[in-house]
């Protein structure tokens, strides 16, 4: 067999995608390789392809439970041999499965890094031919990621443990350049093939907005697509606790989850959502590391979060399995202030010296600078994003809120000098809120407090509306003509540049057309199956016999076959095995396992 026929017959692809090819073939020679890929660019058939190739054992380290688990369930729908140890087997289920696992039944182990340096793991390993160890989700061994693991660290001591020494494969979706030299020092990587694809997820669709009131705006998006599986992302479990009951009281089948609940209910939470028994979960970041659910058609995130690391991997959950998703963010100016506020009351990672607490904090208030500036920019935000991953791209995606909104460029030079000025002749002592009020002539107590009605500027804006002050303000301050701080009450600062405004050229800003409309969300028509057109009268009949298969299983509907596979199906309209097999992630082993029910509800639905 060969990679291809693998390929084929246990996934039921036809094709690599970038950068497969090129780590399995350095495994398969046994080298090490590095792979670093956006989340749903397909690591893991990098190291499974592989490992159903090599003679002996293949060692996958992996950080979650859950994320073992859902591999190991997908590996066996696939007729592959998985087994998984972590600390969810008892003691006997344990032996047993170490039992197999001597006895060669398991071509891949998913093995949780606490168990690798235990006695009667290492013991099993000296024993028997392993012939590759992968570390999945490899940035945990960094110090300076944000999900470091301290038993990562010791993989590096088990490997040096087996009587001669694997390949190694090393997988992560961060881009950073201090987490790579980590991952690669760590991990103790000798001369490794490195793939790096690129970090577009080109089936995203990028929004942000900022409605006046955001529940509102939740349930409008939720209303217009019924039944898809979606997570919102809150920043406090408060808010998880409000949204959540929120959306149950309008009768949407929703979960919540967040580290606050009991380990039970947390768990419920999450089954209930990958088995698509709920389709809203609300959430805080402590949900979806690990979490491979692919039908995930929305993020929502109902505040804005602390930096774009955490917001592309949280919204990049939307779609895994490649179909169209969208990634919407809800940002008000008050998530700045309730995110400046978390990181200066966060308990830091208690390894730090004091010295080097302050270092993350600031590197802390420098990321949630450019996560702001990503809120207000009025530039594509795809763009946004890959830049700040050091990708560099054409500033036009067609495929994100900027985009495809009407821009024109306003003459903005008034208000940019009247806030020049307001900043300069009240001292430089005061934030945004302070100089906006100012500026429209508030009559709030915190102005006369601050003897701000006698200043020059006050009411000097009166007749411009408080957002487009705000807007003009964020565009001096991206553009370097003011300085905004980063501190937990952050102060208008002039720059050098400040006095440029007083040149005679016009101050120029691009701002979204007044009363534009909403921009079209992928909707049910749009960009479905690539193939042909999907019928979804069909599609739904599918996912009814996919429910009814997966609790027969008991494993997530996903697993069973994804919604692409779904799609597939409902577009080919496949008549026997061997059209079936066509579909794409149809191998040979689900092809015999649930080939004649599918093929039989697709014939009844066209007869
Ligand atoms: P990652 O671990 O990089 O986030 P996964 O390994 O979970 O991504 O893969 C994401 C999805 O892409 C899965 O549904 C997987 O089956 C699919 N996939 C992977 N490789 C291919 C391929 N060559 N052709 C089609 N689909 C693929
Ligand atoms: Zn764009």
């Amino acid at each position: 067999m060969d990679k291809y026929r693998v390929l084929k017959k246990y996934f039921g692809y036809d094709t690599f995608r970038e950068g497969q090819e090129r780590i399995i073939d350095a495994l398969l020679e046994g080298k090490d390789a590095f792979g670093i890929m956006p989340t749903g660019a397909g690591k893991s058939l990098c190291y499974q392809t592989p490992a159903l190739l090599l003679d002996g054992i293949t060692l996958v380290v992996s950080p979650l439970i859950s994320l073992m688990k859902d591999q190991v369930e997908t590996l066996n729908e696939a007729g592959v041999h998985a087994a998984y140890f972590n600390s969810s087997l008892t003691a006997g289920q344990y032996k047993k499965a170490l039992q197999f696992a001597r006895e060669g039944r398991y071509q891949m182990i998913y093995v949780a890094p606490e168990r690798l340096l235990l006695q009667e793991f290492i013991e099993f390993a000296q024993h028997v031919k392993i012939s590759m160890v992968t570390v999945d989700e490899a940035h945990c061994v960094s110090q300076w990621g944000q999900d470091f693991r301290p038993s990562y660290l010791k993989i590096v001591d088990f490997i040096r443990l087996l009587p001669y020494r694997p390949r190694i494969g090393a997988f992560t979706a961060t881009a950073t350049k201090e987490v790579r030299e980590d991952i690669l020092a760590a991990l103790d990587l000798q001369d490794p093939v490195e793939v790096v694809t690129g970090f577009d997820r080109k089936n995203l669709f990028y929004q942000v907005r900022s409605p006046k009131d955001k529940f509102a705006e939740v349930m409008e998006y939720i209303s217009a697509h019924p039944g898809e599986s979606g997570i919102i992302y809150c920043l406090t479990r408060k808010t998880v606790e409000e949204v959540c009951e929120k959306l149950i009281a309008r009768g949407i089948a929703a979960a919540r989850y967040h580290a606050g609940l009991s380990d039970a209910e947390r768990a419920r939470s999450q089954e209930a959502f990958l088995y698509d028994t709920v389709s809203v979960m609300v959430a805080t970041n402590a949900f979806g590391m690990g979490i491979d659910k692919s039908n995930v058609r929305f993020v929502i995130h109902y505040n804005m979060p602390k930096d774009i690391e955490s917001y592309y991997q949280e919204a990049g959950r939307a779609g895994r399995d490649g179909e169209e998703a969208n990634c919407i963010l809800l940002y008000a100016p008050k998530d700045v202030k309730l995110n400046q506020f978390l990181i200066e009351h966060e308990v830091q990672n208690e390894v730090l010296a004091k010295e080097e607490m302050e270092l993350v904090r600031e590197r802390d208030r420098e990321r949630l600078k450019q996560m702001t500036f990503y809120c207000t920019t009025n530039g594509c935000l795809r763009d946004f994003i890959l830049r700040y991953f050091g990708e560099y791209t054409t500033n036009y995606c067609g495929k994100c809120s900027n985009c495809l909104s009407e821009f024109e460029e306003i003459d903005v030079t008034d208000t940019a000098q009247a806030i020049v000025e307001c900043v300069k002749s009240s001292g430089q002592r005061f934030g945004m809120t302070v100089i906006t009020d100012t500026l429209r002539g508030s009559q709030s107590a915190k102005l006369k407090q601050n003897k701000m009605a006698q200043n020059m500027c006050f009411g000097r804006l009166k007749e411009v509306p408080v957002y487009r002050i705000r807007q003009v303000m964020q565009f001096l301050n991206r553009c370097g003509h003011i300085f905004v701080t980063d501190e937990q009450y952050p102060i208008v600062k002039l720059t050098e540049k400040s006095d440029e405004i007083f040149d005679n050229a016009p101050v120029r800003m691009k701002a979204a057309k007044e009363q534009k409309k909403k921009p079209s969300v992928s909707g049910q028509k749009k960009g479905r199956s690539d193939r042909f057109d999907t019928d979804y009268s069909l599609f739904e009949e599918l996912r009814k016999l996919r429910m009814k298969i997966a609790k027969e299983e008991r494993v997530p509907p996903y697993i069973v076959f994804s919604d692409k596979s779904l799609k597939d199906m409902s577009a080919i309209k496949p008549a026997t095995k061997k059209e079936f097999l066509e579909v794409s992630g149809v191998g040979d082993h689900k092809c015999q396992k649930y080939g004649e029910r599918f093929l039989a509800a697709i014939a009844k639905y066209k007869s």
